[in-house]
């Protein structure tokens, strides 16, 4: 299938070719880069900014994986199911648990350094939802720094690995026969590829990471825009699970006007033994949930809503003072300085935290070696869902995909072409100028689809407010089409495109959002606050109609 939509964007001025286009520099992206090279095939990363710019080096916690005594895949597959909330793909979580440990040692045999003992084991320390240590760490919190640090440097080294940086890419190129033969991209910068340009490939290898973005208030880098998904919708690809938003509970608050990427306190410092506390010292957790302020995240998120709610306070605290100066310096150097840097110590003080968009568990529709629904569209990482998280994704459980299911694309690869099935392609023109070009929003655009997320589709989803944004969403597409009716259409630049991203994902994600009618996971619904098995124990499917506008359907039971 063809592509029915493209962004709008002027035509390609040059061409490269290579043998698998790789979007995205995060683990997933540069995982399969340099395992891809193993396999004798020429790969190119195209990355929107400088590789280390996605979620990767953000990581703090670290990478979860049944490396302990006496911890095993079975224990940690039976933690990430119960996160998940009974619509995880069992199969794809054994596949993760069992490949998890023997990856996070090929990453440190890569050139990762972990933190370790004085006996040289890997430490270990406790997440929400784990029933045991198995999370590795490094340098303290700032494990994906130096995850991000060494395959940057892995893929520096290969002279057969052509990173192109600064590059933002725009939509899938396909052959006559439908499958994946490279994509648009438009490279910002000046030299020899400058401006709009296409690249020919054997196959399109998506890691293109998460969609936080949406939402005024995330973890997330200011590339997390969703471009990934909204590539994959306009290619004909299906995508699931996008109500499935995490909110990370304990996100340093900035205040009620903070916007964009804010700074996280990882769910470590709670596995270490930080309480939360209202504004008057008491732990809300205790009583809620066995493991308390270990709960999983939906349950502390809702947690600390339903009491900011009931005291009308904008946050709650996290108390870590009894750690003391000296374990807050060497366990968690990277919060506490972020913390200084905004007024708070909280060597002192507890410091204050609210809920933020963190992690998305759906994303594009793959399959156990990381097929879409695209033949030779593969995605990895974040920008897909394989099926792992379900309704609610386990902390630490998102590194190790995009390490396993990344490896687990460059095997597909490899045994395609050694089957001689993954042939030189070539770009179906005809079919790419016949998709009808996407209107595009203003920059401007950007900051009103993440208010209008925010408010309809964050924590506390209701059909009123979802109505609300999706309403709000729609005016937004309307006065783009109406601007290109007027002649004064936006200009196709990074901004634009990326509010065009936005603006699709958001739709479908509120689409989804509206249709389950019940509250699973990280999706809770105040009109429908119970947990509804007989109905959506399943999937929503959403695909890009005709028509441009995304179109959820329910998984056969
Ligand atoms: C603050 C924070 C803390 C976290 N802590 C943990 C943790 O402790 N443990 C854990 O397991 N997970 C954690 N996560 C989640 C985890 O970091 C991410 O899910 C994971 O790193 C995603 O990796 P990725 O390779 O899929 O994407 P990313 O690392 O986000 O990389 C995406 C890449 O795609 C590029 N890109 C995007 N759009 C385009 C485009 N149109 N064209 C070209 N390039 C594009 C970006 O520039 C970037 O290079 C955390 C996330 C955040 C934000």
């Amino acid at each position: 299938m063809s592509a029915t939509h493209r962004l709008t964007a002027p035509t390609p001025g040059w061409t490269a070719t290579t043998d698998v286009v790789v979007v995205g520099s995060g683990v997933a992206g540069l995982t399969v880069a340099l395992n891809v090279r193993k396999a004798g095939l020429r790969a190119m990363v195209v990355t929107k900014a400088m590789l280390d710019e996605g979620s990767t080096r953000w990581a703090q916690g670290g990478i979860a994986a049944a490396l302990g005594e006496g911890d095993t895949p079975e224990q940690h597959l039976d933690d990430t199911l119960v996160a998940g909330a009974g619509v995880c793909d069992e199969e794809a979580v054994r596949t993760l648990v069992t490949e998890g440990p023997d990856a996070v040692r090929r990453l440190i045999a890569t050139g990762a350094l972990f933190d370790r003992g004085e006996d040289g084991e890997i430490l270990l320390t406790r997440e929400g939802g784990h029933h045991r240590r198995r999370i590795a760490h490094a340098g303290g919190d700032a494990t994906g720094a130096e995850i991000s640090r060494a395959l940057v440097s892995a893929v520096r080294t290969d002279p057969d690995i052509e990173l192109i940086e600064h590059a933002l890419v725009l939509d899938l190129l396909t052959d006559a026969a439908g499958h994946a033969a490279g994509l648009t991209l438009h490279v910002m910068g000046e030299g020899q590829r400058d401006g709009v340009g296409a690249v020919r490939a054997r196959a399109v290898v998506l890691a293109t990471g998460g969609m936080g973005q949406v939402f005024s208030a995330t973890t997330n880098p200011a590339v997390s825009t969703g471009d990934g998904v909204a590539l994959a919708l306009r290619a004909g690809a299906a995508v699931t699970d996008l109500e499935f938003v995490q909110f990370h509970p304990t996100v340093l608050w900035l205040g009620p006007d903070a916007e964009g990427q804010q700074p996280l306190v990882s769910e470590a410092v709670r596995g270490e033994g930080a309480h939360l506390v209202d504004a008057d010292g008491v732990r809300f957790m205790l009583g809620q949930h066995e493991l308390a302020e270990l709960a999983p995240r939906d349950i502390v998120a809702k947690a600390i809503t339903r009491r900011m709610q009931e005291q009308g306070a904008e946050h709650m605290f996290l108390d870590g003072r009894h750690f003391g100066a000296e374990m807050w310096e060497h366990r968690f150097p990277t919060i506490l300085a972020s913390c200084r840097a905004h007024g708070i110590d909280p060597v002192t003080a507890p410091i204050p935290v609210a809920p933020a968009a963190h992690y998305a568990s759906g994303g594009i529709r793959t399959d156990a070696r990381g097929r879409t629904s695209v033949p030779g569209l593969y995605a990895c990482g974040e920008v897909a869902c394989t099926g792992v998280h379900g309704a609610n994704r386990l902390a630490s459980n998102s590194l190790l995909e995009g390490l396993v299911f990344a490896e687990r694309i460059a095997a597909d690869l490899a045994g395609r072409h050694a089957a001689g099935d993954l042939p030189e392609r070539t770009v179906d023109v005809a079919a790419a100028r016949a998709a009808l070009p996407v209107p595009l929003p203003p920059s401007e655009a950007r900051a009103e689809v993440q208010r209008l997320m925010s408010r309809g589709a964050g924590v506390l989803r209701s059909a009123a407010s979802m109505a609300d944004a999706a309403a709000g969403l729609a005016l937004l597409a309307e006065q783009a089409r109406h601007h290109v009716a007027e002649e004064k259409p936006a200009d196709p630049r990074v901004e634009t495109w990326e509010a065009a991203n936005l603006l699709l994902v958001a739709t479908a994600l509120v689409a989804a959002a509206a249709q389950r009618e019940e509250t699973r996971g990280c999706h809770w619904r105040e009109d429908f606050p119970e947990r509804d098995d007989a109905h959506w124990r399943r999937h929503l499917i959403t695909t890009l109609a005709a028509s441009g506008d995304p179109v959820s359907t329910p998984e056969e039971q």
